[in-house]
């Protein structure tokens, strides 16, 4: 099937595809807009069974990025790369070098980060080729770890869904947290420190039993964690935790977590509210990485230092957007990430792009 008729292609400025045999390279860059700046967004390294596989989910993974950054107001445009391979036996120096030069092809249009299979190792090696790669340590304009900000944002996020929703501060309200590495585990730490009661399952035992003797969590079974009384569920593993088979199942009156794609469809997404349920959108309320990266895109590009201030400004800006969200979910009665979605294409229509797809 042609690429530009592709429903997957849809709204989408352009895809770029690069091969280098002698490095092992053979990867797409796709960039959905650039109308609020250069397109950013991370690169996955996946075994992906045909390159169709590997083009449909870099352009999803793109669009998905320009909603995510125009929702928490940045000058930047969604952009996503893939590179086809398996990141545990095939990753060379070699061939993150020829990734950056591939980034470097693009002149400036994709800033590519981190995504699942890299590490800053890799980001470090293409960056030798390039200067349009960020979430790096080391250099004054490092951003490092996103994982914290990130937390820090969900946890902001969940504090205001609980305030609207049950009226209350975050003092004795139940959480129920499914997944507990990066994002899950600093999330734990602030939510108990707010004095909220915690339950974990981490399918990574060892994960949750830290997290439980550092905040007096109380531990489940991975399954389990769709049944705990809980008043927020917090998803914050792999994508599609709330799906046709575990929504009748979840006793929380708000879903809020870090995870990617938490509605394994947007049916269930409307399931979701027509029970009364609010979810804040995952794309909105997980925005403080991209955030912390946009910061490290900002210093360089002004060849200055990282500024916390200037995160921290734009993640209070992000809470007042999802605050915005839930407003309008309630006075249109409809579901919130229908609401959001519509917010990040108005935002990029505003900029002179063309928020198609
Ligand atoms: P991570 O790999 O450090 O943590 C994920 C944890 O979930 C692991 O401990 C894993 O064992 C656990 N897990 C996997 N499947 C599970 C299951 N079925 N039940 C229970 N636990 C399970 O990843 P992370 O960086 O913490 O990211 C978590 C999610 O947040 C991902 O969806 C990621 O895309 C998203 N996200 C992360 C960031 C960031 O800054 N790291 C930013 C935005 C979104």
């Amino acid at each position: 099937m042609s690429v530009f008729d592709s429903a997957a292609f849809e709204g989408h400025e352009a895809l770029h595809a690069f091969s280098d045999p002698a490095a092992g390279l053979k990867c797409f860059i796709a960039i959905h807009s650039t109308a609020r700046g250069p397109a950013a967004g991370g690169c996955r390294m996946w075994p992906y069974a045909t390159e169709q596989d590997a083009i449909d989910d870099a352009l999803r993974l793109s669009r998905a990025m320009s909603f995510k950054n125009a929702v928490a107001d940045l000058d930047l445009g969604g952009g996503k790369s893939v590179i086809i391979g398996d990141a545990r036996t095939q990753k060379t120096p070699e061939m993150f070098r020829a990734f950056g030069r591939a980034v470097e092809a693009v002149g400036g249009r994709y800033w590519g980060a981190e995504d699942v299979g890299l590490s800053p190792a890799d980001l470090a090696e293409a960056r030798r080729s390039t200067r349009f790669i960020a979430g790096l340590e080391g250099h004054p304009a490092a951003s490092g770890d996103p994982s914290p900000v990130t937390a820090d944002g969900i946890a902001r996020g969940i504090e205001l869904c609980v305030r609207r929703v049950l009226g209350r501060d975050l003092a004795g309200v139940r959480v129920s947290i499914q997944g507990v590495g990066h994002v899950g585990g600093y999330l734990a730490d602030k939510l108990a420190a707010a004095g909220a009661r915690l339950t974990v399952a981490d399918v990574h035992a060892e994960a949750a039993a830290a997290v439980a003797s550092r905040t007096g969590a109380a531990v489940v079974p991975p399954d389990a964690i769709f049944d705990v009384e809980a008043d927020v569920f917090a998803p914050c593993a792999l994508g599609g935790a709330v799906n046709q088979r575990t929504l009748p199942r979840l006793k929380a009156r708000i879903v809020a977590g870090g995870a990617n794609n938490q509605l394994a469809d947007p049916e269930v997404g409307r399931a979701l509210y027509e029970r009364g349920m609010t979810y804040a959108p995952d794309f909105v309320i997980n925005g403080g990485g991209i955030i912390n990266i946009a910061g490290e895109i900002r210093a360089l590009e002004r060849g200055g230092a990282f500024e916390a201030a200037w995160v921290e400004a734009k993640l209070v800006r992000l809470t007042a957007t999802l605050d915005q969200v839930l407003e309008q979910s309630l006075r249109d009665r409809r579901p919130t990430h229908e609401i959001a979605i519509e917010i990040a294409r108005s935002r990029i229509a505003e900029a002179g792009g063309r928020a198609a797809g």
